[in-house]
């Protein structure tokens, strides 16, 4: 069954009203999904991770910093302010992803409504996100050695496949895994050269043991469906050729034609044909990261028709 991830502590993740990041898209698409009467899913609370949990990625100095901005009302980023509230967010939005992964390991596709901050890097970050909720979840992840319900021993030296569809390059968890082999990424976005952050290019393909297990596809500003969906099942044929213990897809729905912040031309019926091609890969992590327009509940719900019906 689906799960679907949102507590209300979500909604302090709010940069203010001339900001284009809208946390309240998560609960528009709850109430879209309800109408819809279509799917069987549950929505499940995390706990709020921790500080360790932070540090498996996160250098002590980046935490002590955020912590001194949030205090100080500072900024991270000139695009990414920081009070009490967001951090605090932050700390939630981690745990959902958490929780996400451990319900695919359960054996059930998960979807977190805030995730996916995939430009958080090690030692800094701007683009809206505090911590890579992601390279996180794995890492925790990856370490434990109990055994989860159904027997199998957690993401103990096990494999994972990041497939991120975000319309901006993942360049901080690029950045975490470049060096790693259990972990391939995966990133398909509009040529950095046109857009936030600059860097995600083809050539960038990782390093030492990491070699070969980084991989960007980049789009022309003006793609349109056709261009996109090549590109994105060239991306899917990685998958089966790695074959990951766990996938997670960081779901940005900011390819839309009508997002105010990138220039992919994705109509509503592409995000159908998306989930459509996933179906097979399923129980997966679905992280809904960038999408700025205001059909992003529309989008999302498209995504999941297509992997669902
Ligand atoms: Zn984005």
């Amino acid at each position: 069954m689906l799960k679907i991830i949102w507590p209300n502590e979500y909604l302090k993740y709010d940069f203010g009203k001339s900001h284009p990041f809208w946390v309240e898209r998560g609960q528009a698409f709850l109430k879209k999904i309800a109408q819809e009467k279509k799917f069987s899913y549950q929505v499940l609370a995390p706990k709020k991770a921790k500080d360790e949990d932070i540090l498996l990625v996160h250098s002590k100095n980046y935490l002590n910093r955020v912590k001194e901005l949030a205090l100080s009302k500072g900024n991270l980023s000139s695009d990414t302010p920081l009070n009490e509230k967001i951090l605090q967010a932050s700390y939630w939005y981690v745990g959902g992803t958490i929780l996400a992964l451990e319900e695919v390991l359960k054996g059930n596709t998960a979807m977190n409504l805030l995730g996916g901050l995939h430009h958080a890097g090690s030692d800094n970050s701007s683009g809206f996100c505090v911590f890579n909720d992601h390279a996180i979840a794995i890492k925790k992840l990856q370490k434990m050695r109990e055994l989860s319900p159904h027997g199998k021993i957690w993401l103990h030296g096990r494999k994972v496949f990041i497939l991120d569809i975000d319309v901006h390059a993942g360049n901080g968890t690029q950045e975490i895994f470049y060096q790693d082999s259990t972990v391939f990424t995966v990133s398909l976005h509009q040529d950095p050269r046109t857009l936030y952050p600059g860097i995600g290019f083809e050539n960038e393909t990782g390093a030492s043991r990491g070699k070969g297990f980084n991989r960007n596809f980049v789009l022309a500003p003006g793609a349109t469906g056709g261009q996109y969906l090549k590109k994105f099942h060239q991306a899917l044929e990685l998958i089966p050729k790695f074959k990951p213990d766990l996938l997670i897809l960081i779901f940005g729905a900011d390819t839309y034609k009508e997002d105010p912040l990138a220039n992919i031309n994705l109509e509503l019926n592409d995000y159908f044909k998306i989930g459509h091609a996933l179906k097979p890969f399923q129980p997966f992590a679905i992280l809904c990261a960038g999408g700025y327009s205001k059909k992003v509940p529309e989008i999302w719900l498209k995504f999941l028709q297509g992997l669902l019906d």
